[in-house]
């Protein structure tokens, strides 16, 4: 199944992508940490994303575009994917539509994660990712059995950069207007399901299968 999940910073799509691939056996890919890796690596793309990532602006969409579509022509994402993070503006949307003709693929759901802003702000300032393998946690909603080391590989959690309190805020300014569009535009195509992301781990998964038609 070919999956979009939308939604503003902070409302958890990231965990909840990162579980549902894993369980529905296709491949989570997340732009934003495509971005990270390649910061790390020292890559050209990298080189490229760095000061957007830095400063919670968009990384342009000739850049993004591209690296999509190399991802999804990937032979993995063959039988299906979650794209996390992509599409984030309207132009995206319309280049994912056009990679998916290329490709002979149609979207088939896409969900909208939504939550109040207030909470955003507060999910992203609490989140922890690990050093080594990116896996996400919550000070409070969501800790790790021992604190500062991840569950998974053992690896040192850290803040994100773009975590701080002031960049969230601009980040989630960045991208309100781009994201509602994007929303407007989905559901016009009657392929818009909204997860009421404002709730526990285990509610928003629920709310997610019923989506998603998974058991
Ligand atoms: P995220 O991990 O999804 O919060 O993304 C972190 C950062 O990566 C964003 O603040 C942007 O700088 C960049 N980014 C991720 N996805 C996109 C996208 N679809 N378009 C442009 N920039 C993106």
């Amino acid at each position: 199944m070919n999956i979009v999940f939308l939604g503003l910073p902070g409302t958890g799509k990231g965990t909840q992508a990162e579980e549902l691939a894993g369980e529905m056996g296709i491949p989570h890919i997340a732009t934003g940490d495509i971005f990270r890796q390649a910061i790390s690596q020292g890559s050209e793309l990298g080189k490229k994303a760095k000061q957007y990532l830095d400063s919670g602006e968009l990384v342009p969409d000739e850049v993004t575009c591209g690296m999509v579509k190399e991802r999804l022509m990937q032979e993995d994402a063959a039988s299906g994917f979650i794209l996390d993070g992509f599409p984030r503006t309207f132009p995206q949307a319309e280049a994912l539509d056009q990679i998916m003709d290329e490709l002979d693929k149609e979207l088939e759901k896409i969900i909208f994660f939504s939550a109040p802003e207030q909470v955003l702000v507060k999910r992203l300032a609490g989140r922890r990712v690990c050093s080594e393998c990116g896996a996400t946690y919550h000070i409070e909603h969501n800790p790790p059995s021992q604190e500062g080391i991840c569950d998974k590989c053992g690896g040192k959690l850290i803040q994100r950069e773009d975590d701080q309190e002031e960049t969230v805020i601009h980040r989630l300014k960045v991208n309100r207007d781009k994201t509602q569009q994007l929303v407007d535009y989905y559901r016009k195509q009657g392929k818009l399901t909204t997860v009421e992301a404002d709730r526990s781990l285990e509610e928003v998964k629920k709310q997610l299968k019923e989506a998603v038609g998974s058991p």
